[in-house]
């Protein structure tokens, strides 16, 4: 059985105490939301904080307020975001996203910021202290050598998040507060290429909120990629937001997760998009288009060749519902045609 290492837990009531404390030791001290992805981790000793702030009593991360769009406590749970019609009838693709983090135990422990914040993976890394110990560990922590590609200068692990694809697509932004002051980041900016600095928060900084813009006249969609539909991480992901006029695209952005270190915007593809008729060619191009982005590596589930041409599947189901299509029927002329067997791993 792996046990938690020893380290020293702090529960603040207010945003303000938690900033405060978190500024007197930022390098050593880690934020616990759900702790569904920090305290295993914590198990195998990849990440080892000697202070936890556990943000669970602080009430004013625990809610979703109407604006001019909607604003998501960070401390929302996931179970609670999905059960918010705001969320299910204006929102859709967020809604698809976070139904299908994990399993709903973790759902109703597991909060919008940590997903946000979840750390990147790689299957030399989410492994126990003593495997990764047998083959030297590994650079993202205790080695020196990418394992994925040994030559190269920085970690590859994969952005694993489901809502922060949809997210950026949906042109969301977070807060971030330290004792020093607050940001505003749209969520494209928060992220970095980069599987150790895959975020650009600062140490000393709390994820505080998730605002949405107003939805009149978006839609969203979310597709992903993974081995049990009932409760694995994504290996390949397409999150699309578009606003049309009548049968053309006025505005679209399309994001491709789990395929690179942070999620990785397809600008091509939706400049393509950008003024046209959704028609099957159009989502064709489109999406072999999209697909170029994706870069993934062999360290996570599935042949990295195989993960690559799911994508332009993934792209292609996320337009075919933006465009209204019966998704049911669609999905099963698509995997006779692509003679692949995607029923159980490939949702939306
Ligand atoms: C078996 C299993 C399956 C899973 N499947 C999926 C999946 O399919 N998709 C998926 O996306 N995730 C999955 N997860 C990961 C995890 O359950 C979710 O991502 C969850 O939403 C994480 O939220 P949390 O509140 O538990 O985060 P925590 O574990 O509490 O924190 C995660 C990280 O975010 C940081 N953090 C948390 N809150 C804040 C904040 N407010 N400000 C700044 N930093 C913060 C923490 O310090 C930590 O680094 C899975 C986990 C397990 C164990
Ligand atoms: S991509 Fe390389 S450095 Fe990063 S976790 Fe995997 S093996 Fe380690």
């Amino acid at each position: 059985m792996m046990r938690l290492p020893g380290f020293r837990y702090r529960a603040p009531r207010s945003v303000d105490e938690a900033a405060a404390w978190l500024a007197e030791g930022p390098e050593s001290t880690m934020l616990l939301a759900g702790g569904t992805d920090l305290l295993p981790n914590m198990k195998r000793r990849q990440q080892t904080p000697s202070t936890l702030i556990g943000l669970r009593s602080v009430r004013e991360l625990g809610a979703i307020t109407n604006g001019s769009g909607l604003t998501i406590g960070s401390g929302v749970s996931l179970s609670a975001l999905t059960a918010d019609p705001r969320i299910s009838t204006a929102y859709r693709g967020l809604w698809q996203a976070a139904s299908q983090v994990a399993t709903p135990h973790l759902r109703n422990m597991g909060t919008i910021g940590g997903n946000l914040c979840l750390d990147t993976r790689c299957t030399y890394y989410d492994q126990n202290y003593e495997w990764r110990k047998s083959i030297d560990f590994c650079m993202k922590k205790d080695g020196q050598t990418c394992w994925v590609a040994t030559s190269s200068p920085k970690c590859l692990a994969v952005s694993s998040t489901d809502t922060a694809p949809i997210l950026q697509a949906l042109g969301a932004s977070v807060t971030l507060v330290s004792a020093a002051g607050q940001r505003i980041l749209r969520v494209s900016e928060l992220f970095a290429n980069d599987g150790m600095h895959y975020l650009t928060r600062r140490a000393d900084e709390i994820l505080t909120a998730v605002s949405l813009p107003p939805s009149d006249g978006w839609r969203s969609s979310y597709w992903k990629l993974r081995r049990r539909g009932s409760f694995d991480f994504p290996v390949a992901a397409a999150a699309v937001a578009a606003r049309l006029e009548g049968r053309h695209v006025a505005e679209i952005r399309i994001v491709l997760g789990a395929v690179a270190s942070r999620p990785m915007s397809a600008d091509r593809a939706a400049g393509m998009l950008t003024g046209q008729e959704l028609t099957d060619e159009a989502i064709a191009t489109a999406a072999a288009t999209a697909s170029e982005v994706a870069k993934p590596m062999d360290n996570t589930d599935f042949e990295l060749v195989w993960r690559k041409k799911m994508v332009r599947s993934l792209v292609a189901y996320a337009l075919h519902e933006i465009r209204g299509d019966d998704m049911r029927a669609m999905r099963h002329r698509l995997a006779r045609q692509e003679r692949l067997s995607i029923a159980p791993g490939i949702s939306g």
